[in-house]
């Protein structure tokens, strides 16, 4: 059972973005701060022998972050080795170098103002481009260090289990991080779809990110994270804090088959975004994929993948899940996921614009559409495997129906939708007659039933998933499930939270898809309930007045 904290006092509580689920607790540590901008002077003695200082910084940040690249694994090795080739990129010391010459700029300096006009393209490209300025700051940061001989930033290698606190963490720490090691992360920058949010969840670490407060707490302080809620709580000793840990750890037993106690049976599946992770789904137990986020795949893409190479992704992923069910999302591009080759740019508010299936619809993205649906049918007759793929960001049953005939003409036999936007809700019986299944994505639905964007901190508790009005929601799906026969699965992070997975079961979900650290222990839990008690805990939770006492009263019971 997770350890409760309504009789605990804790000394200093703060609060910010749940970025990874889990619990834990242990001893603070804070991670090195980058270097401060470098002065613009004096001017180099000899502008020749400065500029030259550049490469070998260059080449040593180069081959520290290649070195942890060798060792790491799936998402993380990527991320370094998109890190590497950010810090390699000639064109960024070629300018640094320029801005030393011309400009009788230090070499710190000009690294510094090279990668900063680097990362400001990026900026201004916003969503997921945005982000990965951050990776060129890292980089610029790094090199700096080297150059005004600082100890390197980031995270040092830890000897025993920490909890690691930072204003941010660089993708590139993030991805070195050992779990068990590194227990839990805290940042004070950095949102949900962050890098550091992503690799943290694939890791299975708890994180929680725009912590405001965080870097005052102290190193070697007693801290308990919670990444389902948000929550930081600083408590007396290294033991409390400890305890948390040991408990979360007894709560995983799972046999690998997604049950009530009662033997009422609801698929444990995996959200993933490449082969790598249905690679690792497979091993974590996942009982199939309940949403492949085919636009991770492509988020570095410029132009539009080859078929061959799309067909090559898809066989991978579906063949990690030969004889198990599969479940594609055709591409989520737009607002926080912009893919280069398939942007509508220029609006003023990208999440409620063209973005997910309105591009194929209203921006001349059909053919793009067409041309992965084909493409997911071939790998689907490749592997043999049972595929249903679901368009993203559907608001009417008329769009249902034109995805669904789409996917029909290309001999796709399970053709659904994703609900996320309030209005396809309230229309549930016209829109799930549409279609072979629907899948709700809790973290779009919240965004838009609160008006309140995913990505930021200060609204953070609107996008709670424990809110009764969003569970509302999932349970007038669950009512036009029963009515028009149409299976409802959950794939937000929602389906995460081992507490709140019964609650979704209760009110009708038939699957539920999360991230595959989360597998064992919503497996766990929900072994543990029937299926009249996960209705029970679905009428308190919706008879709560907040998202706090719909925990509190499923806590109760
Ligand atoms: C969701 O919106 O809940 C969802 C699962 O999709 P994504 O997080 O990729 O937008
Ligand atoms: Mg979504």
């Amino acid at each position: 059972m997770p350890v409760e904290s309504t009789d605990r006092t804790y000394l200093a509580s703060l609060r910010g973005i749940p970025a990874s689920p889990g619990r834990a607790g242990g001893r603070v540590v804070r991670v090195a701060e980058p270097p401060p901008e470098p002065a613009p002077g004096p001017a180099p003695l000899d502008a020749a022998i400065e500029a030259a200082r550049i490469a070998p910084a260059v080449e040593l940040v180069v081959a520290r972050l290649t070195a942890r690249a060798e060792v790491a694994t799936g998402e993380a090795k990527e991320v370094l080795e998109a890190t590497v080739t950010m810090a390699g990129d000639p064109a960024l010391q070629d300018r640094a170098q320029q801005l030393v010459v011309d400009r009788g700029a230090p070499a710190a300096r000009a690294v510094w103002q090279a990668a900063n006009q680097f990362a400001e393209i990026l900026s201004s490209m916003g969503g997921y481009m945005a982000e990965r300025a951050r990776d060129v700051h890292d980089v610029r940061d790094r090199i700096v260090a080297e150059l005004l001989g600082m100890p390197a930033p980031g995270v040092a290698d830890l000897d025993e289990p920490a909890v690691l606190v930072a204003a941010d963490l660089a993708p590139a720490d993030t991805a070195g991080l050992r779990p068990g090691v590194a227990l839990a992360l805290v940042t004070e920058q950095g949102g949900p779809t962050s890098h550091t949010a992503i690799l943290a969840r694939s890791l299975g670490i708890p994180a929680v990110v725009g912590c405001s407060g965080a870097r005052a707490l102290a190193d070697g302080s007693a801290v308990v994270v919670d990444g389902g809620s948000g929550a930081v709580d600083q408590v007396a000793s290294l033991d409390e804090a400890s305890a948390v840990r040991a408990a979360a750890a007894d709560t995983a037993e799972w046999d690998g088959t997604g049950r009530t106690a009662d033997g009422h049976p609801v698929p444990l599946l995996a959200n993933i975004g490449d082969g790598d992770g249905a690679a690792d789904a497979a091993a974590a137990g996942a009982e199939g994929v309940g949403l492949f986020r085919t636009e991770l795949a492509f988020l570095s893409a410029t132009e539009e993948p080859a078929p061959s190479r799309q067909r090559a992704v898809y066989d991978a992923v579906l063949g990690a899940f030969t004889g198990r069910p599969v479940t594609a999302r055709t591409l989520d591009a737009g607002a926080d996921k912009p893919l280069p080759f398939l942007s509508y740019d220029g609006e003023p508010n990208p999440a409620l614009g063209v973005r997910g299936l309105r591009i194929a619809r209203l921006a001349g993205g059909q053919a793009v559409l067409d041309r992965q649906l084909a493409a997911l049918a071939a790998a689907a007759a490749d592997t043999g495997v049972d595929l249903g793929v679901m368009a993203p960001m559907v608001a009417t049953a008329e769009e249902a129906r034109w995805f669904a005939e789409r996917c029909r003409s290309y001999g796709i036999a399970k053709a659904g939708v994703m609900i996320e936007i309030p209005a396809a809700v309230l229309a549930a019986d016209a829109v799930l007659a549409e279609v072979d299944f629907v899948s709700v994505g809790t973290n779009d639905l919240a965004q838009y039933l609160f008006a309140a964007d995913r990505q930021s901190g200060p609204v953070a508790a609107l996008n709670d998933p424990w809110q009764p009005a969003l569970l509302r929601l999932i349970g007038m799906l669950g009512e036009a499930s029963v009515r028009t026969g149409t299976p409802v699965g959950v794939c937000g992070e929602a389906a995460a939270d081992p507490e709140l997975a019964p609650v979704l079961v209760g009110l009708g979900a038939a699957s539920l898809s999360m991230g595959p650290t989360a597998l064992r222990a919503v497996g766990a839990r929900l072994a543990t309930l029937t299926l009249e008690q996960c209705r029970e805990r679905a009428r308190a939770a919706l008879a709560a007045g907040t998202a706090g006492a719909a925990r509190r009263a499923v806590a109760e019971l």
